[in-house]
């Protein structure tokens, strides 16, 4: 909604990856017009708008790279996409883990707190065990990725993938928990488990969905038939 520019990618070739160009189209430009603002789930600090574009003429300088590069420029960034979205998804997962055992030991029912409860302890120590596999992996895979270790093991893209999902599944199931130990208070807005339970339901969605990650890793895995 409030971009300057955007960054688009375009065919300028023949089918397939190899006819992507990306292309910058200016705010202004005739034919380009933002229409709305998508009304989300979660994620409401960032705007997602629906651009259309019709009969749009861009300058060649516009063009980033050489023409029909556009699909390997982006894919350069993907592995840095997968792990940026693996933290976000295991702080999202810490945060509501904090939260929620602060709660617990605030929260009184029937004359005690709530952690004094052993299944509530053990929910605890499940979503913190969650958490920490999440954490580790994933900064075990971006040292991985820094280090530009492409040589030994799996494929630093195969487990950027990897990450993602764990940590993803990591979010999903540890706001889920946390929304429960809260509650019905869990299940107000404004209530900041609430929030982040919105906000990790994306992460298995966006910068891959998990099924299309987990189908790439099988190929760079070599799970072909
Ligand atoms: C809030 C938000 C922000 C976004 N921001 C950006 C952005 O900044 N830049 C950008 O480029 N995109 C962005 N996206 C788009 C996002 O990347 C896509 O929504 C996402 O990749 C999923 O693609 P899709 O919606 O087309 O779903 P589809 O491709 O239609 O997939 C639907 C379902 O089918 C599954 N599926 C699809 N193909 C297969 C297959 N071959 N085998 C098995 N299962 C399959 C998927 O995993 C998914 O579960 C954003 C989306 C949202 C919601």
């Amino acid at each position: 909604m409030r971009a300057d520019f955007v960054t688009t990618a375009v065919r300028t070739g023949p089918p397939g990856h190899a006819g992507v160009s990306l292309l910058v189209i200016e705010k202004g430009t005739p034919g380009f017009t933002v229409d709305r603002a998508l009304a989300k789930m979660g994620w409401h600090c960032s705007d997602t708008a629906e651009l259309s574009f019709a009969d749009v003429r861009v300058p060649a300088a516009n063009l980033v790279g050489a023409e029909n590069s556009g699909f390997y420029q982006i894919a350069e960034q993907f592995v840095v996409e997968r792990i940026a979205l693996a933290v976000h998804a295991y702080g999202i997962a810490a945060r509501s883990l904090a939260l929620t055992a602060a709660y617990c030991r605030e929260r009184e029912t029937f004359g005690k707190p709530l952690i004094a409860n052993q299944v509530v302890r053990h929910k605890l120590v499940e979503m913190h065990r969650q958490v920490e596999v999440a954490r580790t992996y994933t900064r075990e895979v971006a040292a991985r990725h820094v280090a530009g270790s492409r040589g030994d093991g799996p494929s630093v893209i195969a487990e950027a993938c990897l990450a993602k999902q764990t940590a993803c599944d990591a979010a999903t199931y540890v706001c889920h928990e946390a929304v429960q130990l809260h509650g019905g208070t869990g299940y107000m807005h404004g209530t900041e488990v609430e929030r982040h339970y919105r906000d990790a339901r994306i992460l298995p969605i966006g910068g891959g969905a998990t099924e299309v990650l987990t189908d790439l890793a099988a190929k760079l895995l070599g799970y072909t038939p």
